[in-house]
C-alpha cells in the first residue's frame, strides 16, 4: 500500500478550519445563502466547536495514536486498539455530551473500515485506499449523506420517468458526473467533504444509483439546503443548542463532476448492496454510535440529577424512582459497549473490530431508551422548564435580578445558576433542538421498527445454544 504524502495530523488547527470554510460552499439556510459560517450567529457556535475539537488532537489529547493519526481514522491490531479506539470515541462525545450525532469521528471510522476491506471495492479499491490516507492525514471532517429523497423511495418515478433521487447522468475523462439529491447530511454545511453511498438495497435495473463517492462539500454544482437553525434563542438562553446545532442539509447534486480517484463505486449494484458485509463497516460506525449513545444518556442522567438536587426533588421516592430508571439507562448503554469491547476479535479482512451483536442491540434499544430518558428528564425537571430565570435576569440591573436569585436558589446552587440548569433541561426537552434530538436517536438506524427484525435475525444466526430444558420439547 502507497504511504501518504500528506502532511502528519496535528499539521491542521481549529483557525485554518474556520478560514477554510470560507471556501464557496454553497449552504442555504431558512431559503437564503450563508455569508460566512464562521461568524454567523447562527452557526458560529458549532462552527468553534469543531475548531475546538481539531485542536483537541495534540500528542497528549487522547485522541490521536502513536503514529500522530486520530484514532478515529486508525485500524486496530489488537483488541487493545479497539478499546483505544473507544476511548478516542467517548472523549470525543464527552465534548458534546453525546449531542453531536453526527461527530466527524462516525464517518471517519466508516472509511477506515473501507480501506481496511478494500477489495470490496473492486477496481476502486486503491481509490479508497488513496482517499482514507489523504483524508486520515489531514484529519477531514466529513459527513455522509445516504437517504433518498422520499418521492423516489414510496412513489417511484414521476409521470415524465424523472428519478430526483442521485444518480450517474454521464462518464467523461475526468470522472463520473452525478445528478438528482441525497438526503439528509447532518453535519454537511460544516463538513471538509460530503461521503455518499445508498442507504436502500438497490434494483438490478438501478445502475445509475449504484454509486459510492467523496466530494469536498465546496464541490461546483453542490448545494446543501439546510434545515433553519435551531440555535437562534438568544445567547445563554439555548444554552445547548446554541452549541451543539449540527444542522440538517438536502445536497442538491447539478451535474457535478466527480474525479475518477474519488469514485469508490460506480454502475456495480451488487457491491452497492453488499457494502455493509462487504467491508464489515457496521462494526465500526455501531461502535462510535453505542458509545455516543452511552455519553448522551450520561449527560441526561446528570441533568437530571442535577436539576433534583438543585430544587430539592432528589428527596422525593418518586423522583429518586425516575433517577433510578435514567441510571438503568445509562448502565445499559455502557454494559453494552463493554460486552462489545470484551468480544473483539479479527475480522474476515484481518482487522479487528468490536462483536456486532451487543453494540446492534445498543442502536435497536437506544431508538426507545433515548426517548425514555428524556422523557423522564422532562418529568424530573417538572414545572421548572417552563418557568426558570432567563439569561436577561443574570443583569444586575434588570427588574426580576434580585427576585430570581432568591425564589429560585437551590440546595448548592444560587437562583441564576440554577435558571442555567433548567434552560438546559428545556432545551432537552421543550424546544426544537430537543425534540430533533429525540428523531435522531429514533431514526438513527432507520425506521426503528425494520431495525428490530435485522438485529434478530443478526442475533439469531450467531446463536446456537443447548437447552437441556427446552431441548427434550421440539425433538
Ligand atoms: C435528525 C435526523 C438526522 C439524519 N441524519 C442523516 C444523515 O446524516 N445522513 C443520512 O443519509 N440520513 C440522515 N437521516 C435520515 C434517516 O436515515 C432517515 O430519516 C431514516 O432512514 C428513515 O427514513 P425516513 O425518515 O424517510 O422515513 P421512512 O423510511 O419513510 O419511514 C417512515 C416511517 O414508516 C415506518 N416504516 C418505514 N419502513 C418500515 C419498515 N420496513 N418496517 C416497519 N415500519 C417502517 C416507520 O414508522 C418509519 O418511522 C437523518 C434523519 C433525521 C430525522
Amino acid at each position: 500500500m502507497a504511504t501518504s504524502t500528506a502532511p502528519p495530523n496535528g499539521s491542521r488547527t481549529g483557525k485554518s478550519y474556520m478560514v477554510g470554510l470560507a471556501d464557496g460552499r454553497r449552504v442555504y439556510l431558512a431559503g437564503r445563502p450563508v455569508a460566512d459560517l464562521a461568524h454567523d450567529p447562527r452557526t458560529e457556535g458549532m462552527a468553534a466547536f469543531l475548531a475546538d475539537l481539531l485542536d483537541e488532537h495534540r500528542p497528549d489529547g487522547g485522541l490521536t495514536g502513536e503514529d500522530g493519526h486520530p484514532l478515529a481514522y486508525s485500524l486496530a491490531h489488537s483488541a487493545e486498539e479497539v478499546r483505544e479506539r473507544g476511548r478516542a470515541f467517548a472523549r470525543i462525545a464527552r465534548l458534546s455530551g453525546g449531542l453531536m450525532g453526527r461527530s466527524p469521528d462516525f464517518v471517519a471510522t466508516v472509511l477506515t473500515a473501507w480501506a481496511g476491506a478494500a477489495d470490496h471495492f473492486g477496481p476502486y479499491a486503491d481509490n479508497v485506499r488513496a482517499y482514507w490516507q489523504h483524508a486520515r492525514a489531514a484529519n477531514l471532517l466529513l459527513t455522509h449523506a445516504i437517504s433518498d429523497p422520499p418521492a423516489d423511495r414510496h412513489l417511484g418515478p414521476r409521470a415524465d420517468g424523472e428519478v430526483q433521487a442521485l444518480r450517474a447522468i454521464r462518464t467523461t475523462d475526468d470522472g463520473v458526473v452525478v445528478r438528482g439529491a441525497k438526503m439528509l447530511a447532518t453535519l454537511s454545511p460544516f463538513a471538509d467533504d460530503l461521503v455518499i453511498y445508498p442507504f436502500r438495497p438497490l434494483d438490478e435495473s438501478e445502475t445509475d444509483q449504484a454509486l459510492c463517492f467523496a466530494v469536498p462539500v465546496a464541490t461546483p454544482g453542490l448545494t446543501l439546503y439546510s434545515r433553519p437553525s435551531y440555535a437562534s434563542a438568544p445567547a445563554g438562553d439555548g444554552p445547548l443548542a446554541g452549541r451543539f446545532d449540527e444542522l440538517d442539509a438536502i445536497c442538491h447534486f447539478d451535474d457535478v463532476l466527480v474525479p475518477w480517484d474519488r469514485v469508490f463505486i460506480h454502475g456495480d449494484v451488487a457491491r452497492a448492496n453488499n457494502l455493509r458485509p462487504g467491508t464489515g463497516m457496521t462494526s465500526y460506525a455501531w461502535h462510535q454510535s453505542a458509545v455516543r449513545a452511552w455519553v448522551k444518556a450520561e449527560t441526561v442522567y446528570d441533568l437530571a440529577a442535577r436539576c433534583a438536587r438543585a430544587a430539592g426533588r432528589d428527596r422525593q421516592p418518586l423522583v429518586r424512582q425516575q433517577l433510578g430508571e435514567l441510571a438503568g439507562i445509562v448502565e445499559t448503554l455502557r454494559g453494552l459497549v463493554v460486552s462489545a469491547e470484551t468480544g473483539t476479535r479479527p475480522d474476515e479482512f484481518g482487522q479487528y473490530v468490536c462483536e456486532s451483536v451487543p453494540l446492534a442491540a445498543s442502536g435497536m434499544l437506544n431508538a426507545r431508551l433515548y426517548p425514555r430518558a428524556v422523557e423522564l428528564l422532562q418529568a424530573i425537571a417538572s414545572s421548572g422548564l417552563v418557568m426558570h430565570p432567563v439569561t436577561a435576569d443574570e443583569d444586575p440591573e434588570s427588574a426580576g435580578h434580585t427576585f430570581m436569585q432568591t425564589y429560585f436558589a437551590g440546595a448548592g446552587v444560587d437562583g441564576l445558576a440554577h435558571g442555567r440548569l433548567l434552560r438546559a433541561a428545556a432545551d432537552l426537552t421543550m424546544n426544537r433542538f430537543g425534540t430533533r434530538q429525540v428523531l435522531y436517536e429514533r431514526l438513527f438506524l432507520g425506521p426503528p421498527e425494520a431495525f428490530q427484525a435485522k438485529f434478530h435475525d443478526l442475533f439469531a444466526a450467531g446463536r446456537s445454544v443447548d437447552s437441556p430444558v427446552l431441548d427434550g420439547l421440539d425433538g
